[in-house]
């Protein structure tokens, strides 16, 4: 591609920029990166680039979720799979509900850089830099630690390596072998109807893997592992530029093979899929700068404030090519917005040609804070937005190809609502987001079992 490099976004303005004082640890940082092993390869790149075409062609489903920021203290054996686990739990579910593949993508294994809103915040009544992520400062209250330190973005890296390592190894090691004993626990389940709901699903599902096995076409490794893709936002474009390299395509497939198939790319190797965040998507912006130019799937978060014809716009400059399912346009508009906008959305995209992944964040639209001042989210608002999003793009011939949540495999308790009753007072009893307010395990799963029943509908 004429005219970009992995470093031509530091010609054009930068929204969320970090300005780090220490230059010479910023130069030695860079340096180290930049000769670092890349994280994934090209292969996995495209294998995921394939599947998610036909997520765009209505073949598939993709399941994208995880933690809204993760810590470098999340990097460990149980946080890992329990938040794997979820995952595969879930899109299981989904896989029976929708009847189509389901292509799994974690927020997991970089997912450390946060964008906000102001660039102070207040801590025990004292005003400090606020906490942009544990790839650029430290989240402890004090103005010492919360100096951006890059050294971190070293830290980054071996983390995500390390988190990587072990998704990777307890993968190929039957962590989703379909054999081993799912918990489908359900216990906390109050209403005996959406208990009789869930536990049919569950028997559909068991249902269907006893099946295999007793026909078996479960043999094959098929039902003993599962992809699991990695994504984070690619937000710190210092470190993103570090792991960009320049590759030998795989040998193309069909789908990937075009008219000015070059024999070496740009891949953005610290993570299969990035995403460009609400704040940062300025048409001439670094952000939009540094990923036309690479050859990943990549990921735009859509709010109530994108233009319709700006959307098309961006759309022509990040996939000149228009290769299908190459973005994922991940709409976050909130319940009471979504029937207001992403018809609109939707209808510019059709006329334009463009053939993108429709994917609903129900999550960020739908923030808000109690009346003491905690963020959380709404299950019933959450479900609301992602119901609203089928219909809409039923109803407009457009196909909603996957959901983009905040979970976590743990049992925290920080989005209200749910089967579970959890209600505000609850909320501090295990609140642990160190960003935004989080699904816990069993909010999750339930929300996967409603939304396979609406593909049921
Ligand atoms: C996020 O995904 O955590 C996020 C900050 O989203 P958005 O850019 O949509 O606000
Ligand atoms: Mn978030």
């Amino acid at each position: 591609m004429a005219d970009w490099s992995p470093t031509s976004w530091v010609n054009k303005p930068i929204k969320q920029d970090v300005v780090y004082e220490d230059a010479e640890g910023m130069k030695e940082a860079l340096s180290k990166l930049q000769r670092l092993p890349p994280l994934v390869t090209t292969q996995e790149i495209v294998r995921l680039k394939e599947s998610l075409r036909n997520v765009a062609l209505g073949k598939a489903f993709v399941l994208q979720g995880g933690d809204c920021a993760e810590l470098f203290d999340y990097c460990n054996q149980d946080m890992i799979e329990a938040k794997v686990k979820l995952l595969l739990q879930m899109s299981l579910v989904l896989i029976w509900g929708a009847n189509k593949p389901v292509i799994r993508i974690a927020r997991i294994a970089g997912q450390f850089a946060k964008p906000r809103s102001k660039p102070t915040e207040m801590v025990n009544g004292v005003e400090l830099p606020a906490f942009r992520g544990d790839n650029i400062n430290g989240y402890s209250a004090d103005a010492e630690s919360r100096r951006p330190d890059p050294s971190r973005l070293v830290s980054a890296y071996f983390h995500s390596a390390a988190t990587l390592n072990w998704l990777r190894a307890a993968l190929s090691s039957g962590l989703a072998d379909l054999h081993s004993p799912l918990d489908w626990g359900l216990g906390h389940v109050r209403t005996p109807s959406i208990k009789e709901q869930y536990s049919r699903i569950v028997g559909a599902v068991k249902d269907a893997l006893r099946f295999m096995a007793t026909v078996g076409i479960d043999n094959d490794r098929g039902v003993e592992t599962a992809d699991v893709y990695t994504s984070h936002e690619g937000l710190s474009l210092d470190y993103e530029q570090c792991l960009t390299r320049e590759l030998r395509h795989p040998v193309p497939t069909k789908a990937t093979w075009t008219e000015n198939y070059s024999a070496t790319g740009f891949y953005a190797t610290s993570a299969h899929f990035l995403w460009i965040g609400d704040r940062t998507r300025q048409i001439d912006g670094a952000h939009v700068e540094f990923f036309r130019g690479i050859q990943n799937p990549i990921g735009i978060k859509i709010g109530p404030s994108m233009a319709s014809n700006e959307l098309v716009a961006l759309l022509d400059v990040v996939n000149p090519a228009r290769e299908v399912g190459k973005v994922t346009l991940i709409s976050r508009y909130g319940a009471a917005k979504v029937a207001e906008f992403l018809p609109g959305h939707i209808a510019a995209v059709q006329a334009s040609g463009h053939i993108p992944v429709w994917q609903c964040d129900p999550m960020h639209g739908n923030t808000q804070s109690t009346p003491s001042g905690v963020k959380t989210r709404h299950f019933e608002d959450i479900l609301s937005e992602l119901k609203q999003a089928l219909e809409i793009h039923r109803a407009a011939g457009s196909f909603l190809g996957g959901m983009h949540l905040e979970l976590t495999g743990e049992a925290v308790t920080e989005c209200v609502g749910g089967a579970a009753g959890l209600t505000e007072d609850g909320l501090m009893e295990r609140y642990t987001t160190f960003c935004d307010p989080r699904l816990n395990e069993k909010q999750a799963l339930e929300l996967a079992f409603l939304v396979a029943s609406f593909y049921r509908e």
